[in-house]
């Protein structure tokens, strides 16, 4: 249920759903998705669907996963990038092997700790963890080629804009449960650019950290 076979399917998924960057493509059929969850859903880790990773949160599905990473490198090769909502860790993971270097927030420690625990497991060395409220991006290692905000807030968060480089992208979910749109923003000489790419649903960008 994890064999290659299964992953392989997984993968032309992805390219019939419109997933095209090679790179992205190989390292997604390189990792190995079910150490992200819990044992009982290993069973379920390479199917294209989101799965629950405890404290109402949740793994994205694959092709969101794709699709966002392939949105943040369209433009081509990309150095540091802030996560917002590490999660399981599964996108750090992905962005780690494309990037030189990830910057991750969380704001629920437990899932932090578990995340960190994957990326050593993984040997996956280019990645610094922060737990705090991501809203607020992390100021001290700005500024950011490009930004990935995995929960969703109502309104782009001034503070991660100021934080992302020029030029730079960011990928992020915005609008309330119902009506999520993931946006591409851009900025470069000629400004900001935003453009929505499709509708989603994402768990919310809530304030504050916790325990
Ligand atoms: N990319 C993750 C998705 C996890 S779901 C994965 O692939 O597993 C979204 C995550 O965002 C949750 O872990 C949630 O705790 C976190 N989150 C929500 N609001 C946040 C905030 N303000 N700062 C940091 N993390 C936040």
């Amino acid at each position: 249920m994890t064999s290659l076979r299964t992953r392989d399917r997984l993968i032309n998924r992805l390219r019939e759903e419109g997933i095209r960057n090679e790179a992205v493509l190989d390292v997604m059929r390189n990792t190995p998705r079910h150490l992200f969850v819990d044992e009982a859903l290993a069973h379920r880790a390479y199917e294209d669907t989101a799965l629950p990773i405890g404290y109402n949160q949740t793994l994205s599905q694959p092709y969101i996963v794709a699709r966002m990473t392939e949105a943040l490198l369209a433009n081509g090769p990309v150095k540091r990038v802030l996560e917002v909502g590490t999660g399981s860790g599964y996108q750090t993971a992905i962005l780690a092997q494309l990037v030189d270097q990830v910057f991750s927030v969380e704001r629920i420690l437990p899932l932090q700790e578990q995340a960190r625990e994957r990326m050593v497991l993984l040997g996956l060395r280019n990645v610094k963890m922060k737990h705090a409220d991501g809203g607020l991006g992390w100021p001290e290692k700005a500024p950011f080629d490009a930004i990935m905000v995995t929960a969703a807030p109502r309104e782009l968060p001034e503070e991660l804009l100021s934080q992302l480089a020029d030029p730079g992208r960011m990928v992020i979910p915005v609008g309330p449960d119902e009506h999520q749109e993931l946006v591409l923003v851009t900025k470069n000489k000629e400004g900001i650019k935003r453009e929505a790419l499709e509708a989603v649903r994402f768990v919310p960008l809530l304030g504050g950290a916790t325990s």
